[in-house]
């Protein structure tokens, strides 16, 4: 059997032509969102390289950005908008461990960096990751938002019991005159334990109620002066809902659903009203909101969509641990994830559907270290891997994650593994959720073209290089989904650095390893 393999933008592509013996596996179809791995014996392969020149442009102006916040309110959204005024105030407050200062820790724009190469003495230069190319700085963002619950933010900070005294004592009179928007609330979607806080709503039928987020939309772009808006889901884990054909399974179908009011969830209400809008939608919880319908519009009208479910805690260490033992051959066959926390989010995620939606979000995260060693995991071979989820009121928004990994050892024998992992979950988002508006924003700045093709084009609407910030990265049909975090964060370091005409990063470091 021959392969040939060449090389398009940086990917190897493996294209099998009829022959005979040897290939261990093929390349095909696995799982739900991506393309598996091509599983082959070395020995069998002829690798043909060949090149592909791209020209990237991007635009430098910097616009005046305004990011919605679906669930405001929440632990997440008060928490994120805080975050940036207390940045933009350059607030300090005390604290029983000294005086504390607000800061951006958490953020690969705000508070990672990018290695540009060597100096002449040999040694790494370092830039912050914001500095590689234009970005929006996150003080000069506005927020505005939607939610259920009509508390204003300052009243949503102290429910949510993130912040020192001392901060929220200072954000007080800021954050007070901010209002959420009134929201849709469909009871069925989220958990019923919910009801109580739901107060501040939009009335009318699906479609009447469409026209309201986008009237929202439109409202907010003009009243704050803005050039561009971003629409990013906060609010609770909603259940899953079926994909059905004639209902939403085409663009067409799911805006004749909404008109005739059959069943859709809020989240997919709001992303066709962000990108009726022309406004990026990004979901950062674990439902399938972008259903095939919702893709198809965001195709059709050429705008951005990313998903699902923001990568903050347990599933970022899973998806470098992982990556870590199957990487050094280590054969991992159970990975067993325990969680409890007390916050709005844990008390909505003890409803069985709405818990099953992050389960399947948690449980997907390491198939494609898996499928990438062929060496340790016969096809279909895959580790045990169970979540667990439980609501203790008492610790509040400080989530506690246990986890362990067991993982074969040569001649029979067992490596485990045990975490303890305590923290504030939205102080892990919040930098996230940051993160997010500003690469989807520079991202509409690109525009790239190849000599084959010199007509310049955008990023596919499902934008994938957003992977490091979400747990279950969409990614565009037959692409191959990479949760492996580090290959993540290249991804996104090294399509900056072609941005200012920069090769990818290889960390071969030849200069050192010469006479
Ligand atoms: P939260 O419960 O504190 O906030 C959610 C907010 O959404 C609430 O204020 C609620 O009133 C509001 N809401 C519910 N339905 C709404 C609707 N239809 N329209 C508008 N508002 C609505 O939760 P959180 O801790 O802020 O987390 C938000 C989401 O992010 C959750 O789905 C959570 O699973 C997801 N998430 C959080 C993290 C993290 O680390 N904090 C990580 C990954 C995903």
């Amino acid at each position: 059997r021959t392969t040939r393999v060449s090389r398009e933008g940086g990917v190897l592509k493996v294209d099998q032509a009829a022959g005979e013996g040897g290939v261990l596996g093929r390349a095909g179809r696995r799982g739900e969102k991506g393309t598996g791995p091509g599983i082959h014996c070395a020995a069998c392969l002829q690798v043909h390289p060949t090149s592909t020149r791209f020209t990237f442009r991007t635009a430098r102006q910097v616009p005046r950005l305004g990011v919605m916040l679906v669930g405001w309110g929440g632990n997440n959204g008060s928490t994120l908008t805080a975050a940036v005024l207390a940045n933009r105030l350059r607030l300090s407050w005390p604290t029983r461990s000294g005086r504390k200062e607000a800061n951006y820790y958490g953020s690969l724009t705000q508070a990672g960096t990018v290695s540009l190469g060597l100096d002449a003495e040999g040694q790494e230069v370092f830039v912050p990751f914001s500095a590689l190319l234009p970005m929006v700085a996150p003080n000069d963002l506005v927020f505005d938002g939607w939610d259920i619950s009509s508390l204003n933010l300052a009243e949503a900070m102290r429910r949510a019991k993130v912040l020192d005294w001392g901060l929220q004592e200072q954000l007080w009179p800021h954050m007070e005159a901010l209002r959420p928007r009134p929201s849709v609330y469909i009871p069925e979607f989220i958990a019923a334990n919910q009801s109580a806080r739901a107060d501040n709503l939009i009335p009318g039928s699906r479609a009447q109620q469409l026209e309201q987020i986008r009237r929202d939309i439109r409202d907010f772009r003009s009243s704050a002066g803005l050039d561009k808006v971003i629409v990013l889901w906060t609010a609770n884990t909603e259940r899953f809902c079926e994909v059905i054909p004639g209902l939403n399974d085409t663009a067409e179908n799911l805006l004749r659903t909404i008109e005739l009011g059959l069943e859709v969830s809020p989240s997919t209400l709001f992303a066709v009203a962000s990108i009726l809008e022309g406004c990026a939608f990004l979901n950062g919880s674990p439902q399938n909101t972008l259903v095939p319908g919702a893709l198809e519009l965001a195709w059709q009208h050429r705008v951005f969509v990313g998903g699902d479910d923001f990568k903050s805690g347990q599933t970022k260490v899973k998806s470098v641990l992982v990556d870590f033992l199957i990487g050094s051959g280590l054969k991992t066959m159970s990975i067993v994830s325990y969680n409890h926390l007390g916050n709005n989010d844990g008390e909505n995620l003890s409803a069985p559907l709405q818990f099953r939606s992050k389960e399947v979000s948690k449980s997907n995260v390491v198939d494609d270290m898996v499928q990438s060693n062929p060496v340790l995991y016969t096809p279909g071979e895959e580790p045990d891997h169970c979540v667990v989820i439980k609501y203790v009121p008492y610790v509040g928004d400080s989530k506690r994650a246990l986890d362990e990994y067991t993982s074969e050892l040569m001649l029979g024998g067992t490596n485990t593994l045990v975490l303890h992992n305590t923290c504030e979950d939205s102080l892990l988002a919040a930098p996230i959720m940051l993160d997010l508006a500003l690469l989807t924003e520079l991202c509409q700045r690109v525009s790239f073209c190849t000599d084959m093709d010199p007509e310049p084009q955008t990023f596919h609407p499902v934008l994938s290089l957003l992977s490091f910030l979400f747990k279950a990265p969409l990614v565009p049909p037959g692409s191959p989904v990479v949760n492996a975090l580090f290959r993540q964060r290249s991804c996104i370091e090294n399509i900056l650095r072609a941005c200012v005409g920069l090769p990818p990063q290889n960390h071969m470091l030849l200069e050192h390893k010469m006479e």
